[in-house]
């Protein structure tokens, strides 16, 4: 991709077959991502993005679609699960807190370098909060503390148990308990509420200005790939029905709950195997400015038996368009399609002889996960009210209104004659290197950059040695373990949170 080909869709007079270097699918948080990072490595490649929908980030990176929390296993149970011994594994928050710190760095430089504006508008402090009942849970969250408080990644955490404690920092969790009732939190100052539709706008238009073609109202409807390795790629104008064929040298398909269908679709011997297991959900929510003020901190508690892991319910503290809201879920629940805006055929057309025994396999032996399915859609408003009184007593429920947010498509990986159901972010990559495709949606958005530099890893091996100057630039802990330089660790904490604004000083002002 050395010569800076001509450009891409124009109007109606433009030739049936367009040129691209580099073509993303989906207008959300990761192709927005990817196309910053190639804009910044490569700024004479052409690229080009298709979105079906209007505008960008209006599945699941908008901020009403998912939950905000900047995942840096702060406060998520689920990263850190208590072994039959009673000690906690911490290695998978080590992973996630790493990967969130490429984040911070990647957001750092793009407001140092100006194609991200005032931080916030997209990332704010607030702590992120574990929260348990009883003797027992609180015992296991002693011993996260103990396993977290002398790693550097998890500097400042703290166990706290003392109840006037707790209802200082937390009043409307605290109110209307019972003295007797064991309560117990770990808290980390140096948490983030992240507005992922923001961000991928930010980034959007800082790759319009530079002089990417980006399509709205457009969908990509069939990919195959040339005899040279070059795909060619059908896009239909969802307005006019005009299709136009576009041919890329590198695909990226960004397209959320989409991707499985495109990634099938294009014939990579990769995709086989993988099926999509599709998980709605709902939040409650209230702009009410005097409950929002009254709680400040993301606060994420144990999931009930059997559900999933992204159904551990959390109240949070959201900061959108500069306004503080509170919002708490989510609630699962169950709809076929892949996506929000998606169609009901989504999950039987994602069926195929390549998937069958993984679909098949998952689904006999998923039956705790569509229990639970089933009770969550059963719940009236009053039932899903109830479970935020359950979590925090002194708030009013009737404040509260109930929002559709994103879809989740779980991936579903071949495992012997059988398939098993996961719960995180999965890229799958064509050998050749060029097309990749995300699949899943945990830690999500949060890890965008590391999911996407490891998806420029992969797809550009050979590059990697020219661009290492440039990535360090952009991540300057790229390719560091931060746990093996702290210097490094608390020189970039300070850089980036003096550049977001994280500081609790910067709060103040
Ligand atoms: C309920 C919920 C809560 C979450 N909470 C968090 C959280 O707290 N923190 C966090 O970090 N992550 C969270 N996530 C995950 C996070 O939202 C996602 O990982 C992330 O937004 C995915 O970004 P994306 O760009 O891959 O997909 P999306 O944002 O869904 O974007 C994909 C885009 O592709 C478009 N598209 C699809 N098919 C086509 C096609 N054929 N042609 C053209 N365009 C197409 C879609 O219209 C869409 O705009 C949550 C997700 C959900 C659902």
């Amino acid at each position: 991709m050395t010569e800076r080909s001509s450009l891409v869709i124009r109007p109606r007079h433009t030739p049936a077959v367009v040129h691209t270097d580099v073509l993303l699918v989906g207008a959300g948080i990761m192709s927005a991502t990817l196309g910053a990072l190639i804009k910044g490595l490569e700024p004479d490649w052409s690229i080009s993005l298709f979105e079906r929908l209007g505008a960008p980030a209006l599945e699941s990176s908008s901020p009403w679609n998912n939950a905000g929390t900047g995942h840096s296993a702060l406060c998520e149970l689920n990263y850190t699960p208590q072994r039959p011994d009673g000690s906690v594994d911490v290695s998978k928050a080590i992973t996630v807190n790493q990967q969130f710190q490429l984040s911070r760095q990647f957001w750092s430089h793009g407001v140092t370098q100006g194609f991200l504006g005032d931080p916030r508008s997209f990332v704010n402090a607030v702590p992120h909060v574990s929260f348990v009942r009883g003797e027992a849970d609180a015992a296991y969250l002693k011993a996260r503390h103990a396993a977290l408080v002398d790693n550097p990644l998890f500097e400042g955490i703290e166990y706290v148990d003392d109840r006037s404690e707790i209802a200082r920092r937390l009043p409307l969790m605290s109110a209307g308990r019972s003295d007797d009732e064991t309560l117990a939190l770990n808290w980390s100052e140096g948490g983030t509420d992240v507005d992922f539709g923001e961000l991928t706008r930010q980034l959007l238009t800082h790759l319009g200005d530079n002089g990417a073609e980006i399509h709205y109202d457009t969908e990509v409807r069939n990919l195959k790939q040339n005899a040279d390795s070059t795909w060619t790629v059908v896009v239909k104008d969802t307005r006019t029905g005009e299709k136009t064929r576009v041919n890329a040298r590198f695909v990226f398909v960004g397209a959320g709950g989409g991707a499985l269908h495109l990634l099938q679709k294009s014939g990579i011997p990769e995709i086989r195997g993988f099926g999509g297991f599709p998980v709605s959900g709902q939040f409650l929510r209230t702009t009410n400015p005097d409950l929002a003020k009254g709680h400040h901190a993301k606060v994420y508690g144990k999931p009930p038996v059997g559900a999933p892991p992204m159904s551990v319910p959390h109240l949070d503290t959201r900061v959108v368009d500069g306004t503080s809201s509170l919002m708490f879920g989510p609630y699962a629940g169950f709809s076929p399609r892949f996506l929000k805006e998606g169609r009901l055929t989504d999950l039987p057309f994602s069926i195929r002889p390549g998937n069958l025994f993984s679909m098949l396999g998952v689904g006999m032996n998923s039956m705790p996960l569509t229990v639970y399915l089933v009770k969550e859609l059963l719940k009236s408003r009053e039932q899903r009210v109830e479970g935020l009184l359950e979590f925090a007593p002194g708030i009013d429920g009737d404040d509260f209104e109930l929002i559709t947010a994103g879809q989740r498509v779980q991936t579903i990986r071949r495992n012997g004659l059988s398939g098993t159901l996961e719960f995180g972010t999965c890229a799958v990559t064509h050998r050749d290197g060029t097309i990749a495709g995300l699949l899943g949606a945990s830690p999500g958005a949060s890890t965008a950059v590391a999911a996407m530099v490891d998806v420029l890893e992969t797809c550009f091996a050979d590059r990697l040695d020219a661009w290492r100057p440039r990535l360090l630039d952009m991540m300057p802990s790229y390719g560091t373990n931060l746990m093996m330089d702290t210097t490094l660790l608390s020189d970039l904490r300070r850089w980036s949170d003096k550049t977001l604004r994280l500081s609790p000083e910067d709060q103040l002002a």
